[in-house]
């Protein structure tokens, strides 16, 4: 099993953060581990991206010193061995680490040191991490930072970087100079789309010359969008449960997973978020296998992902 789309934010062990919290006298509002796990997960009335993202306040807290960050990297890089995992790709935004000083270099150097302890230990994975732009109106020198560092360690720990957050407020058109700042500098990227928002948002990334999608799942909509993501051979990295907590489709029978893929569209099967959307790849499995996806479809999924990981 591999995954190419998880937040490293998202994935925090809850009884790390309540022991940092402690330790760190961070008040959290909450009461011991258990109370932190409730606060992190996603609520069954969550009603969108925009709310879900609200559960991402309460991690940040914990992630901003350099020890915190290089434990959380080490504590979910050996979750995802001990899961099986033989390759990950874990994604974070450095720029949402800097409330207490560290700049992008030192927090993308904590998370390094995170994962390549634990796969000192771990021979059997292998981890490699994509650096998140943000979506915003007023974070663009951040963002250039962002892919600036991703240059640095391009080829030691880092394969590629991505845009994520509120793409029904900040649509990805708004982003074209970011990927051709990155496309100069040949780092490879993925963006979200087609989450929060509609086909376009996927057209835009695909003319930005994104080889693969976060989610992509609304090309539905677009017979034409969907032949255009076949022929240039675009990976769409699929999120279930992440999917089913955002509500993108409000009938979740309508999850288009198995007509996408058997449209010929090429899909990987990842858990986006392991803590807030409280998931695992066998939890996305059965989601799979729920929406109609055979273990030869699965199969034929994982084959995809190996196909298109960056590293
Ligand atoms: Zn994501």
């Amino acid at each position: 099993m591999l995954e190419l789309h998880l937040h490293l934010d998202g994935s925090l062990r809850p009884e790390t953060v309540w022991d940092i919290a402690c330790t760190e006298n961070i008040d959290l509002g909450c009461y011991n581990a258990e109370d932190v796990k409730n606060k992190m997960i996603c609520p069954p009335d969550c009603r969108d991206l925009n709310e879900y993202l609200d559960k991402f306040t309460l991690p940040l807290m914990v992630f901003q010193k350099a020890s915190h960050i290089e434990r959380f990297a080490y504590e979910l890089t050996q979750d995802l061995a001990k899961e099986g995992l033989e390759y990950a790709e874990i994604r974070f935004a450095p720029s949402s680490s800097m409330k207490d000083g560290l700049s992008q270099t030192e927090v993308t150097e904590a998370v390094i040191s995170g994962i390549r302890r634990a796969m000192k230990e771990c021979p059997s994975i292998t981890v490699s991490l994509i650096l998140c732009c943000m979506r915003g109106s007023d974070n663009h020198a951040l963002n250039i930072e962002t892919i600036n560092v991703a240059k640095k360690y391009l080829g030691k720990g880092v394969c590629a970087i991505d845009l994520a957050g509120a793409e029904a407020i900040f649509p990805t058109s708004d982003f074209e100079d970011l990927f051709r700042h990155a496309f100069k500098l040949d780092i490879p990227y993925t963006i979200h789309a087609g989450e929060a928002a509609g086909p376009d948002s996927i057209a835009a990334a695909i003319d930005f010359g994104a080889k693969r999608i976060g989610h992509g799942v609304n090309c539905i909509y677009d017979p034409e969008l969907i032949e255009r993501i076949i022929k240039e051979n675009v990976t769409l990295e699929i999120c279930p449960q992440s999917n089913i907590d955002t509500k993108v489709f409000p009938n979740v029978n309508d999850y288009p997973i198995k007509k996408l893929f058997d449209m010929g569209v090429k899909i990987s099967l990842n858990t986006d978020n392991r803590t807030v959307s409280n998931t695992n790849l066998p939890h996305e499995i059965s989601l799979a296998h729920r929406f109609g996806m055979t273990d030869s479809d699965i199969e034929t999924m994982w084959k995809y992902a190996k196909e298109a990981k960056f590293n």
